[in-house]
């Protein structure tokens, strides 16, 4: 899908503009309403193309700019949620959230992001990447009063995802990715649907796939689960078998100041892996040698030319220079590690 060796992309959000939300904040609510949130969302999109693109990156997303939340924002758009009557529910077993209710079939009534992406493919002639929540990732982020069952939801929402990504694909899409957080958890879960019902989610695509798993933003209730991990996490080694099999393209995970060993991706060997060589949980912006550094890690588990630069996961919580800085030394380290290899039989 693209023709760069090290193709480098973000992971999925960047920082918003003062004028649309309250920066610096993960899900802050819209400072615009009505018509002027719609122009300001659709700005905010082409500003973030147009940064990804002076950094140099080679696969470009929206941002998600046009979004409030990586799962409510596609729920929003569909049929069988209310919102008004919202519940507490524990997240990944970790932090509460106020969540919508599921009180009836779902359904997507309307395309939720195709406007946005076709905004974005005319804007740039790179590739382009568009983020989805996760079958599993969206259960785990509701409280369900009708289907009474985790999976048979799953496979109602990996149809529905399945509909958006076609029409995301028709737009000009070149890889689709789903946010899949909650594979990290429920390993169980994975095992007996949870891959299954992203590969239903991702059927019948021609595009590339990509599944991003990750420990979480640097939130309060995210890290201090991350003390009780201990020294290496090891978790990945429960599902990335299962993954290697499926018919997912890449994953996307982290690797910059995680704890996670860089020899688990071994077990992926022969799909694309999608890297994180940015921390997003500090601003502290990395120098290219950092970043070369932690690309080149990686080279022993995984074909160079398999090999795709990013960031550990979204940068939202961050100031937009902070961000900015972010994405070029990741542009830059990238270089580092292309001249090494340029002409080494890879
Ligand atoms: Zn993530």
């Amino acid at each position: 899908m693209t023709n760069a060796f090290l193709p480098t992309s973000i992971v999925g959000s960047l920082p918003k503009p003062a004028w649309l939300a309250e920066p610096e904040k993960l899900w802050s609510p819209w400072r615009l309403e009505g018509a002027a949130l719609d122009e300001g969302r659709r700005d905010a999109l082409h500003l973030a193309a147009a940064e990804q693109a002076l950094a140099g990156l080679d696969i470009i997303s929206d941002g998600e700019q046009t979004r409030q939340h990586f799962v409510t924002t596609f729920i929003e758009h569909l049929s069988g949620v209310d919102f008004e009557h919202r519940e507490t529910m524990r997240i990944r077993d970790r932090y509460d959230a106020s969540v919508p209710t599921i009180v009836g079939p779902v359904a997507r009534t309307k395309p939720v992001f195709v406007d946005d992406a076709k905004a974005l493919r005319a804007q740039t002639d790179r590739p382009i990447k568009w983020a989805l929540p996760g079958p599993m990732t969206m259960i785990d982020t509701l409280a369900d009063k009708h289907y009474g069952s985790r999976e048979e939801l799953a496979w109602e929402f990996a149809r529905i995802l399945n509909e958006e990504a076609r029409e995301l694909e028709a737009a000009g899409v070149d890889i689709i990715q789903f946010d899949e957080p909650a594979f990290n958890v429920f390993f169980d879960d994975v095992r007996d649907w949870g891959v299954s019902a992203l590969e239903r989610a991702a059927e019948g695509l021609r595009c590339e796939t990509v599944v991003h798993i990750c420990y979480g933003y640097g939130i309060e209730a995210n890290n201090a689960w991350k003390e009780t991990l201990g020294e290496e996490w090891r978790q990945y080694e429960e599902f990335f078998p299962r993954l290697q099999q499926s018919s997912i393209d890449i994953v996307s995970l982290e690797s910059r100041n995680s704890h996670v060993p860089i020899d688990l991706i071994e077990l992926l060997r022969g799909k694309k892996i999608m890297l994180g060589a940015i921390d997003v949980a500090t601003d502290a912006v990395e120098t290219p040698e950092e970043v070369a550094a932690v690309l080149r890690s990686a080279l022993p588990h995984v074909d160079a030319d398999k090999l795709y630069p990013s960031t550990n996961c979204g940068m939202a919580p961050l100031s937009r220079p902070v961000a900015a800085a972010k994405m070029r030394a990741l542009v830059e380290g990238t270089r580092i590690l292309r001249a090494e290899l340029a002409g080494s039989p890879f």
